[in-house]
């Protein structure tokens, strides 16, 4: 029997500075399509990021706003679609593309993408089920190319308005590991309860290492060898205030027990939702710093106007 075992404290780890610069992963672009007869006419459909940067055709959107891809980051950019006074009515139709996370490999098991999730917002437009709520990457259903309808609008003619789009972004792991926890509460957000409850795992294990290793402190173990018969006895140091008993059996018993609730407390803190993020992100920041700088993959926003045709007027 095994009574060597000497257990490890736990230290915390935490993930280095690694993270990726989003820039290689932004672009927008926009198309315009209309008859003959009312490109003819005044045609002034606009996108661009603000009331007086408007293009009609494409710009640079980063929906990342160059901030850096790292677990737990987000944040929002916007843009602003504008009927510019056209002559005719306008309705539009905004697209997104994600198919460069799709195509990131190397996370998880199969089809894992990077843990990013979305949502679409505006004060004006009408943003689509179920990207008006946070989205992750399996969620979408797409066309041939890879676009997704997340929002539209419509301008009367002569509209001078304009109509903003957001688009949320958040790093999440629990969308792609466990179940998806998009609420940040005074407890934190998701990550945050789960490095609280792996917190509270490791001071479980810690205690229980500690109460398994000071059995040896307490004790005196003595091995005597008799007609090649190995006998493992005590010596309690404590004396007759010793906790485990009076028997050798009573102390292998009490020690078995130390090791096994340490071992499975052990297994607890490794198998901890904490664990299992990092895990996912450390695959993810790698998969992600991988991509080709030289050779910029994009997620992309197309903005599509038309006009209206007189009978829906
Ligand atoms: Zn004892």
């Amino acid at each position: 029997m095994k009574f060597s075992n000497i257990f490890k404290l736990f230290v915390l780890l935490s993930l280095g500075s690694l993270c990726v610069f989003s820039s290689t992963l932004a672009q927008y672009s926009s198309e315009c399509s209309g008859s003959d007869a009312a490109l003819a006419a005044k045609w002034n459909f606009r996108v661009g990021n603000a009331a007086d940067n408007l293009h009609n055709q494409g710009f640079t959107f980063d929906v990342f706003d160059n901030q850096p891809l790292e677990p737990q980051a987000g944040g929002e950019n916007s843009f602003i679609v504008s009927g510019g006074q056209s002559d005719v009515a306008i309705e539009y139709e905004v697209l997104m593309n994600v198919d460069v996370l799709l195509d990131i490999s190397g996370i998880g098991d199969g089809n894992d993408y990077p843990p990013l999730i979305f949502y679409v917002s505006s004060p004006s437009a009408t943003v689509l089920e179920p990207y008006n709520e946070w989205f992750d990457l399996n969620d979408i259903e797409t066309d041939s190319e890879g676009y997704f309808l997340i929002a539209a609008g419509e301008f009367d003619s002569n509209s001078a308005e304009m109509e903003e789009i957001t688009i949320h972004w958040w790093w999440n792991t629990s969308f792609y590991v466990g179940t998806p926890d998009p609420d940040i509460t005074s407890a934190g957000d998701y990550y945050d309860k789960a490095l609280s409850d792996y917190n509270s795992l490791v001071n479980i294990y810690n205690n229980l290492a500690n109460q398994a290793n000071s059995f040896f402190e307490q004790h005196q173990r003595i091995v005597t060898t008799v007609d090649g018969v190995e006998q493992v006895t005590y010596n309690c140091v404590a004396g007759d205030a010793c906790p485990y008993g009076d028997s050798d059996e009573d102390h292998m018993a009490a020690y078995n027990l130390l090791v096994v609730n340490a071992d499975s407390a052990l297994d607890a803190v490794n198998n901890s939702l904490k664990m299992q993020y990092d895990a996912y992100d450390t695959s993810a920041l790698a998969a992600l710093a991988g991509l080709d700088p030289a050779d910029p993959q994009r997620i992309g926003i197309k903005v599509v106007g038309s006009q209206v045709t007189p009978d829906k007027i």
